[in-house]
């Protein structure tokens, strides 16, 4: 995968540096683990270019939870297909 594409030169607030600074997303898998399903979805991570932590974006964290229903609802449709 080409890292790039996902290079956006935003500021957000470090809770770390405490202060506005650029970051950089990194795409990572998520494993999900639930009592009845389990699937794994490619999630957007936010990492601050100062000092490295994780920082919290919340227009990233809502792409991710359009993921995460869309590959959990793929996995819900696969197993029905297998029963
Ligand atoms: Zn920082």
């Amino acid at each position: 995968m080409d890292e790039a594409e996902y290079k956006i030169e935003e500021i957000v607030f470090c809770e770390n540096c405490q202060d506005d600074v650029k970051y950089e997303i990194r795409s990572e898998i998520i494993k999900i683990d639930m009592e009845d399903i389990e699937f794994s979805y490619e999630a957007l991570v936010p990492y601050c270019k100062e000092c490295g932590e994780e920082v919290s974006v919340p227009e990233i964290n809502d792409l991710n939870i359009i993921r995460a229903y869309k590959a959990q609802k793929e996995a819900l449709e696969n197993r029905e297909e297998f029963k």
